[in-house]
């Protein structure tokens, strides 16, 4: 993409600095990745209640909501998947400097793709949480149904079935939504954030 031309960048009277300590806590990214159906809205769903519930600002942003509105016009293809991590990454960076904890829940498939995510943040402020579960029990789960419309070749371009998921190498933590509880999850976040002195 080109760089755009005569456009200067302004400075804000509020640094992100104030707005922290405004709010008491920190912000930065926790970017949640997985298989469709490995468990990521449910887990940033129920931790940003939990959060909110500590006067923790936070702010959750979705797969299926970001690609109903600022992301519609993308499709599933490598390239516009691409694109659509560029933009959630941009909006993550803006919600940082807000002040506010985000939760990012996207399949986010490519490691080259969650790179440039980090890149986009900044390393400090981007958290990867990797929603691990065999895509057998993603497959029984299908909240969406959308394994079985993939699996009928309804369709194309299906994370694990014609589409790679490349897994995280050295997630900050791994999440096993077959072996943990949604609360257990959360329970695990939480104290990773503690210990980090990020809540
Ligand atoms: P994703 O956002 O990764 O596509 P969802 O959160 O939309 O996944 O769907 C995961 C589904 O799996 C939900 O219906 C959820 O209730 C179910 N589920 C069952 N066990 C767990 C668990 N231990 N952790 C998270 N989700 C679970």
């Amino acid at each position: 993409m080109s760089k755009p031309h005569n456009i200067i960048w302004h400075d804000s009277s509020i640094t992100v600095e104030d707005r922290r300590k405004q709010n008491n806590h920190s912000s930065f990214v926790l970017w949640f990745t997985g298989l469709s159906g490995s468990g990521k809205s449910t887990i940033a769903n129920a931790l940003a209640k939990e959060l909110y519930d500590r006067n923790i600002r936070n702010y959750v942003l979705d797969g299926d909501n970001i690609r109903n509105g600022l992301n519609r016009d993308l499709s599933f293809s490598d390239e516009d998947r691409t694109e659509n991590i560029r933009r959630i990454s941009e909006v993550s960076k803006l919600f940082v400097d807000n002040g506010t904890v985000v939760l990012t829940a996207f399949i986010s498939p490519f490691i080259q793709d969650r790179e440039k995510a980090k890149a986009i943040v900044s390393e400090e402020e981007f958290i990867e949480i990797f929603v691990s579960c065999p895509i057998e029990e993603c497959e029984k789960r299908d909240p969406k149904g959308l394994y079985d419309k993939a699996r009928k070749g309804e369709i194309p371009d299906f994370t694990g079935i014609d589409s790679p998921y490349e897994e995280p190498v050295s997630p900050a933590l791994t999440i096993y939504t077959n072996e943990q509880s949604v609360t257990e999850s959360v329970e695990v976040i939480l104290n990773y954030l503690k210990n980090r002195k990020l809540i």
